[in-house]
Formats: C-alpha cells, sequence, structure tokens
C-alpha cells in the first residue's frame, strides 16, 4: 500500500488577512484525546507515546499499544496522526523499566534509549505498521543525533515489517521522520535527507542551546533568555528544510504562544503543533479552521 499522506503532507491555504497557519493537537494522554474536539485541528502532531502508555506493564504490551494508538486514530477520523516513540530517560521516567534523572538529559534517553533496548523498540515499531494498517500515521523519533540513529531505526522497522508480513499480520509504513531538538540535528539538516520530516522540539532545543535544564527554576532565566538563538536556529532550520522539500512542523511549547506566531509563520513554520489547553487562543488567532 502506497504510505499514508504526512502530518506536514500540503502547504497550508491561505487565509487572507490572518496568518495562514495548520494547526495540530498534542496528545499526551487519552483524557487529553477525550477532551479535543477534533473539528478544531487539522490532526495530531505529536503523541508523547511515553505518557500515553505510562509504565512498564503497558509500554511492554503490543496489544495495548495497539489499541490505544487506535483509539487515537478512530477519533481524529481520517486526519492525520504523529506517533512518537518512547521518549524515555532524561527528566522522563517509565516505572518500572527506567527511572528519570537530571543526569541522563544528557546520556541515554530518546531513541538512544530505544537502540539500547531493541526489544521494547522493536516491539513498539510493531504495534506502530500495525496501526498504520487503520490509518494514516506518521512515526516520530525523539532525540536524535545522527543519521546512522535514524538509519538504524528504519531498518528495525524494515525488518518488523517483514516478520509480520511473514505472519499474515497487516501492516503499513508508516513515514519515518525525526524531532530537531538537538542543536547538533538543527545544524546538520541537510546530512538527514532520509528523513521523511522533521518536527521542531523547542522545549529540548532551547534547553540545550542554553545548557539550562528546562525544569530548573534556579536557570529559568537563562532558559529563556536563550529566545533569540533559538528564533536564530529556527530560522536556518525552516530554511534548510525548505532546501531539502521536507516538511517540517513545530511541536514544542513555542508553538502556542500567540505572541510568536506571527514570526514562526513569516519563517515559514506553519504546521504547529500545541498542548489541547493552548487550542482555542491559536485559533481565535488563525481564524476559523479551512477544510483543504
Ligand atoms: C520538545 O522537546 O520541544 C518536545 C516537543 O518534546 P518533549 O517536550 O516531549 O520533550
Ligand atoms: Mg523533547
Amino acid at each position: 500500500p502506497s504510505p499514508p499522506p504526512s502530518v506536514v503532507a500540503a502547504p497550508a491555504p491561505s487565509t487572507g488577512g490572518a496568518p495562514s497557519a495548520r494547526l495540530f493537537a498534542n496528545i499526551d494522554t487519552l483524557a487529553d484525546l477525550d477532551a479535543l474536539d477534533p473539528a478544531q485541528v487539522d490532526g495530531v502532531g505529536l503523541v508523547r507515546t511515553e505518557f500515553l502508555l505510562p509504565s512498564a506493564a503497558e509500554a511492554l504490551d503490543e496489544e495495548c499499544h495497539l489499541a490505544r494508538y487506535r483509539r487515537i486514530l478512530d477519533r481524529l477520523a481520517g486526519r492525520p496522526v504523529t506517533l512518537r516513540m518512547l521518549d524515555v530517560g532524561g527528566d522522563k521516567a517509565l516505572p518500572g523499566l527506567v527511572e528519570g534523572s537530571p543526569a541522563s538529559v544528557l546520556g541515554e534517553r530518546g531513541v538512544r534509549f530505544l537502540i539500547a533496548h531493541p526489544d521494547l523498540a522493536r516491539l513498539q515499531a510493531r504495534a506502530l505498521l500495525r496501526a498504520a494498517a487503520f490509518g494514516p500515521v506518521s512515526v516520530l523519533l525523539p532525540m536524535v543525533t545522527l543519521p546512522s540513529e535514524r538509519a538504524a531505526m528504519a531498518q528495525l522497522f524494515d525488518e518488523e515489517a517483514a516478520r509480520l508480513e511473514r505472519q499474515g499480520i497487516a501492516v503499513a509504513r508508516p513515514p519515518l521522520g525525526i524531532m530537531v531538538e538537538v542543536p547538533a540535528v538543527a545544524l546538520t539538516l541537510d546530512m538527514f535527507t532520509d528523513a521523511a520530516f522533521f518536527s521542531v522540539g523547542t522545549n529540548d532545543l532551547m534547553q540545550y542551546l542554553a545548557a539550562a535544564a528546562r525544569d530548573n527554576p534556579a536557570v529559568a532565566h537563562l532558559y529563556a533568555g536563550a529566545e533569540t538563538a533559538m528564533f536564530r536556529l529556527l530560522e536556518h532550520i525552516a530554511t534548510t528544510a525548505r532546501g531539502l522539500g521536507r516538511p517540517v512542523s513545530l511541536c514544542g511549547d513555542i508553538a502556542g504562544e500567540p505572541a510568536a506566531l506571527g514570526r514562526l509563520v513569516g519563517m515559514g513554520l506553519r504546521d504547529l503543533s500545541v498542548a489541547p489547553s493552548r487550542l482555542p487562543a491559536l485559533r481565535a488567532a488563525l481564524g476559523p479552521r479551512s477544510e483543504a
């Protein structure tokens, strides 16, 4: 089957005077999903699966992954859904599997953890491949630093897809994109030509740019002060992605700031994925949703 459309497959339609952007939701939990009015969004731009499956028992159960992914697809009724693979480590614990610690913010988190725990990565890849047979799924890799990490995960998806197909289980190959949240990736995006799409995570990007933990009040002024550096980098990311012909969206908290909207849209970042609580203010700034 042909791959489902990426979350950011088509440019946002122009809406005259109001800034032109498409609005997607970030979903952390089933409660977020139930509270979401799908008619208000163009899709789900980020599912943080580490919060959707917040215990070892859930994260190690392939059927549990699949059931939750299908529930999201059902509710979004044909709109695109980007599921991010487990981003554990760093500040995010998965009780019974990995303890979060400030030290691991620079250690084995996100895709690094998945590569180091291939059984878990393969389990999630199988659930994602199976879910993609039921709707327009894209898969996002967290905390990528090097192209070899994306390639390793792509190979793992190929192997699991072949294995499921041999078993006669329906699968579809979702587009595989990467988070841009490590400064090294932002500066070398041109080396990621195999990535199907990019999603900018400004929460981590700011933390790593400023060397200031995102959750430490003592350095909050430095974190916030890195905004100028981050906007310069965003400009570079948007330009490079455009040159590569790859869709780029933004799912960090800054996407939900109405004050940043004009600037983001101005640099070509027109696909914004935000916390559900941010949707009403952004929708008001953008005007009513127009069906493409
Ligand atoms: C980010 O880092 O901006 C992001 C969207 O991912 P998370 O907040 O889950 O780390
Ligand atoms: Mg992040």
